[in-house]
């Protein structure tokens, strides 16, 4: 359906968890937040919301985290889900993906997106606070062996990798993957670190002479020689004016933005699936115009929302 801007919102965003196995210094410096697990929806109720959402023209859906992977029953909700809506997708860091790519296969899982910003063993124990890359790598090879639609995903950050294109672009090559680099966010609880680290694309386009080749959704592609890159852009270049997405957390918020304060808060309208439609619809036409990223709201964390 189109929001109040005349955009056209076809894709959610489905957070399945706060929890996750590795720390990001870039998004969980502070370790887990507890919170009660009757705060968390349950898996069938994350499928009623996609089942509404679906009438009102979601048609993709990324599940994400926290790390999806430490969901249980997350394979399950995956099986629900994908004869609803033409593409499934999953945003992981990629160290439990191993052992489960032949059921998510089997579940109809269409592609995955992997976070890893380091080739480096050292940088990434660092970075992720004793994330061992072996376990991302090897979850990166099988998932090629099944014949996923990869992407990976590299948070830019200086002095980490911002001049680390080519091996990690011949790193995705090698694995079937097309590589991106995304621009590191401000959130409440890591601005220390967004001040340290935080590089502009811009910056990438000078250092590699990368010719723009495209534009799709979110993403601006760059030829670099034979080899095409991605970069996400939300600081110095926003792609507000052709969002098509929305967020749902696993707490049963609806955010329209990733970075504006704006919720909506879906339980109370779980048991009665015609008002949780005209919810929905109401929370997606008032999707606000642009980010609120400029203007320091910044939101307290991203591993709440999902990315
Ligand atoms: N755990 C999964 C993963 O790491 O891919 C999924 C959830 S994670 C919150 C989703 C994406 O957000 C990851 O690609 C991660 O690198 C990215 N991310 C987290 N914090 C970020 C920040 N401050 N700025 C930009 N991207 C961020
Ligand atoms: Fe976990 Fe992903 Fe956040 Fe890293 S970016 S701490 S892997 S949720």
């Amino acid at each position: 359906m189109l929001d109040n801007y005349n955009r056209e919102i076809n894709y959610l965003r489905l957070s399945v968890t706060d929890l996750c196995n590795l720390k990001c210094k870039y998004c969980m410096p502070y370790g887990v937040e507890k919170c009660s697990h009757d705060d968390i929806l349950r898996l069938e109720q994350l499928a009623i919301i996609v089942k509404a959402l679906t009438t009102l023209g979601i048609e993709k859906v990324r599940i994400t985290g926290g790390e999806p992977l430490v969901r249980r029953g997350i394979v399950n909700l995956i099986k629900q889900i994908s004869p609803l809506v033409k593409n499934v997708s999953l945003t992981t860091n990629g160290t439990l993906l191993a052992p489960v790519c032949k059921d998510l296969k089997e579940a109809g899982l269409n592609s995955i997106n992997i976070g890893i910003d380091t080739l480096e063993p050292d940088v990434y124990k660092e970075l992720t606070l004793g994330g061992n890359i072996n376990d991302a790598i090897g979850g990166i090879k099988e998932a090629y062996n099944f014949g996923f639609k990869l992407k990976i995903n590299a948070v830019l950050q200086k002095g980490i990798n911002e001049d680390k294109l080519p091996s990690l672009l011949d790193f995705a090559k090698q694995n079937g993957a097309n590589l991106r680099f995304v621009e590191l966010m401000p959130f409440d609880q890591t601005k220390d670190y967004f001040e340290k680290h935080y590089v502009s694309a811009l910056n990438i386009i000078k250092r590699y002479n990368l010719k723009f080749a495209w534009r799709e959704n979110n993403c601006s592609y760059y030829h670099y020689g034979d080899e095409i890159i991605g970069l996400i852009t939300p600081i110095s270049d926003k792609f507000c004016s052709s969002c098509n997405r929305i967020r749902v957390t696993a707490k049963g918020l609806l955010l329209p933005c990733l970075n504006y304060k704006i919720e909506y808060d879906l339980k109370p309208y779980l048991n009665d699936f015609d008002k949780l439609v005209s919810y929905l619809a109401n929370c997606i036409k008032a999707k606000p115009k642009q980010h609120n990223l400029d203007n320091g709201q910044w939101q307290k964390n991203m591993f709440g929302i999902g990315g």
